[in-house]
């Protein structure tokens, strides 16, 4: 019928959920000529921007039932029940299972039916990302990786998916669960979210405790953050090195390491020991399983911080920050991690 030569030109795929990864594989998928349908919880937030794309929107048990890859993108927390509820009882025998992170699989949240294929691909960025890039021809490298191959086909249904949302156009790499959920809980933890925002607020506090206006302290500490990241981002530390002053440089080097000494990395293995043991999932479960009552305080006292109230009274004079932000709730799809 097609001439698609995918391993899964023949395959109906069930996207669950519809969010920043969801949105961006149905979409992806279906324009690499593939057969998808999206399954979402009737009155859900996001039922009808995925009917305004133009999917057939299904509850999730309808959707899996003659699904062969079944594409698990709801969050984390919710995915256990899911699974129990809807998945194992729905599943065709013998289908493809697949997640974007293996949290759930590798902790044994989710054991899949012995039956099933079970495989994970994880873009390493964005959804709104993973969509822009295959719109333009290129693609987002995507890690892949096979934890149960019932068929003898795990992994060309993995890779053959993996190309599907274009990431076969940028670079695959093969993991498996265990690196994949370890590494990227301990980069969200230690260095992206929790690492890059302590130190921007201790930065921010130490200036302004030493009497420096709040206004002078966020340029500093927070705004001009974006623009060394983005030279890593293009060319490592090596670019950044490039274009920042010799001045900035010997700073660098002589103060850098005063700050993230041996200590700050001694901590990054206690923090990494937590997530191999199991220690901070085991935690992560009960306080989503309490209501998220510590969530919602440490949420709290971050939108507290001082250094939210002038960033805003800031950014509203940065006309161009106006149109960056637009255009990412256009897109709608920001978060990472
Ligand atoms: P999200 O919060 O953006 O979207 C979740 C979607 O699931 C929404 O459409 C929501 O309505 C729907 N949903 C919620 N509960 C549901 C339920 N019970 N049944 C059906 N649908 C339900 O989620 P996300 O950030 O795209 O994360 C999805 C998965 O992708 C997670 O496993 C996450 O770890 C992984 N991941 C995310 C990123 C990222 O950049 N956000 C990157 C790589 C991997
Ligand atoms: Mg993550």
């Amino acid at each position: 019928m097609s001439t698609n030569t995918s391993p899964l030109a023949n395959a109906r795929i069930a996207v669950l959920g519809y969010g920043s990864q969801g949105r961006a594989h149905a979409l992806n998928l279906r324009d690499s000529g593939l057969d998808v349908v999206v399954g979402l919880r009737p009155g859900g937030p996001t039922w009808q921007k995925a009917e305004a794309d133009g999917f057939v929107v299904k509850t999730p048990a309808e959707a899996v039932k003659d699904a062969d890859l079944v594409a698990v993108l709801t969050p984390d927390m919710v995915q256990k029940q899911l699974y129990n509820e809807v998945l194992a009882p729905h599943m065709k025998q013998g289908a493809c299972l697949l997640f974007a992170h293996g949290l759930n699989v590798h902790f044994g949240m989710i054991a899949p039916r012995a039956d099933l294929d079970v495989v994970l691909v994880a873009p390493k960025g964005p959804g709104a990302l993973v969509r822009r890039e295959y719109e333009i021809g290129r693609g987002v490298p995507c890690i892949w990786a096979v934890y149960q191959d019932q068929s003898g086909k795990a992994k060309d249904y993995a890779l053959a998916y993996a190309a599907g949302l274009g990431g076969a156009r940028a670079n695959l790499i093969e993991t498996t669960f265990k690196e994949e959920t370890e590494t990227d809980l301990f980069g969200e933890q230690a260095v992206l979210c929790g690492g890059a925002s302590s130190l921007v607020q201790a930065g921010f506090e130490t200036l302004v405790e030493a009497g420096y206006q709040p206004e002078i302290a966020y340029y500093e500490v927070l705004h001009e953050l974006k623009l060394i990241v983005d030279l890593f981002y293009e060319g490592g530390i090596t670019r950044m090195l490039e274009f920042v002053s010799e001045t900035a440089q010997y700073g660098d080097y002589v103060s850098g390491p005063r700050v993230i000494d041996a200590g700050v990395k001694a901590r990054m293995k206690e923090v990494l020991k937590d997530i191999q043991d199991g220690t901070f999932t085991k935690n992560w479960v009960a306080e989503y399983e309490a209501g998220l009552p510590n969530y919602k305080k440490f949420k709290q006292a971050d939108l507290d911080h001082p250094i939210e109230a002038v960033g805003k009274q800031l950014r509203a004079k940065m006309v161009w920050l106006q149109a960056d932000a637009a255009q990412a709730d256009a897109a709608p799809l920001k978060k990472a991690g």
